[in-house]
């Protein structure tokens, strides 16, 4: 029987990322009593939040100062495992996520699900489910051993739901002391420049290929995008290329995104790319060769050339606006 679920929680000023809310729901509709587990400054402000999406405590670990996030998050997971662990342990697939789940395996000797991009529950086993061969197909994994589960979670696997849950009672834990695991310091952090929403987040993104042909005119993408109030998007082959840095990157090895509009420009269609966006809820596609397989799921297709399809696209909204 599952009765407690850990979720690792990535915040930032207290704000919840938008997956750790996701991870939140998932395990409020699994299991009667989820704790979320935070580090970082401001980290108690996100027990309101945490709260109305299930958690019932938020263990607070404080600002780690320069220490390297994940050693002391996995360190003090595994301390508190050992006085009556979890059932399972949900962490985001974000770079924290996945180097604190890959050290709490170790600490606890347990194996781990990754990958997972849904989970039922089948009697009183959790069991998860993993999309293979680029999401192609769907598998679904189970443990068999003893808990906890660990479990790494893609993004926009849940939908966040907030419910009227009190704010999450914080309880402040202080990381194991570490040995030479402790050793590697942050020493600058870098914050991309923005302006407009973040890829996770818009509701409308455009996205560019190979098919548009250079860096330069990937340039239109990022109007487009300007232009709709949405966020520019990549296929890895554009990233490879250096035309657009990877956090740009849609797919199996970049982003999920789920926005209300995608617009793929001289994008192919590649199992590895379709796995992160084929939750959009309207695909539109633009590529000259009709048998290109995003035309498979798009919902509305131009067989034409982006270099004249793009262009005058973006003069019909500036007319509009
Ligand atoms: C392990 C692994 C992980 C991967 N992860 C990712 C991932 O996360 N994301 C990702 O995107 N890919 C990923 N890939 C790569 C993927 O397999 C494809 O190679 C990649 O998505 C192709 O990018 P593309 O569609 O831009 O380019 P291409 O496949 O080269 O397609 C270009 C398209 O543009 C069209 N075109 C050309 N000229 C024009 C024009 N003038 N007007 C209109 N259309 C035109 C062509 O008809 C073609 O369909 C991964 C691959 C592997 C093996």
């Amino acid at each position: 029987v599952v009765e407690l679920i850990w979720v690792v929680l990535e915040q930032r000023d207290g704000a919840p990322s938008p997956l750790s809310l996701e991870l939140l729901s998932a395990a409020r509709a699994l299991a009667p009593r989820v704790e979320a587990f935070a580090w970082g400054d401001g980290a108690a402000g996100a027990a309101t939040a945490a709260g109305a999406h299930g958690a019932a405590a938020l263990f607070d670990l404080g600002d780690l100062g320069r220490s390297l996030a994940a050693p002391r998050v996995a360190a003090a997971l595994a301390a508190c495992a050992a006085n009556g662990g979890p059932d399972a342990v949900l962490f985001g697939a974000t770079y924290d996520g996945r180097d604190i789940a890959a050290r709490l395996s170790v600490l606890l000797d347990r194996p781990l699900l990754a990958n997972v991009v849904g989970l039922v529950l089948e009697g009183s086993a959790l069991v998860s489910e993993h999309a293979i061969f680029g999401g192609a197909e769907i598998v679904s994994a189970s443990f068999t051993g003893p808990g906890p589960g660990l479990f790494v979670v893609r993004a926009k696997s849940f939908e966040a739901t907030s419910g009227d849950g009190a704010p999450a009672e914080v309880v402040a834990v202080s990381p194991p002391p570490l040995g030479p695991e402790d050793g590697a310091q942050v020493v600058a952090r870098h914050v991309d420049e923005r302006t407009g929403p973040s890829l996770d987040g818009a509701r409308v993104v455009v996205s560019g290929g190979r098919g548009l042909g250079d860096a330069e005119r990937y340039g239109l993408v990022e109007e487009l995008a300007r232009l709709l109030g949405g966020a520019p998007a990549a296929s890895r082959a554009v990233v490879d290329a250096g035309w657009v840095p990877y956090a740009y990157q849609v797919g199996q090895t970049g982003k999920t995104v789920k926005p209300e509009v995608y617009l793929a420009f001289g994008i192919s269609g590649a199992t590895q790319h379709l796995v992160g966006m084929k939750g959009a809820h309207h695909i539109v596609a633009v590529n000259k060769d009709p048998a290109a397989p995003i035309f498979q799921i798009a919902d509305l297709g131009v067989v034409g050339d982006v270099h004249q399809v793009l262009p005058r696209l973006i003069e019909a909204v500036r007319s509009q606006a």
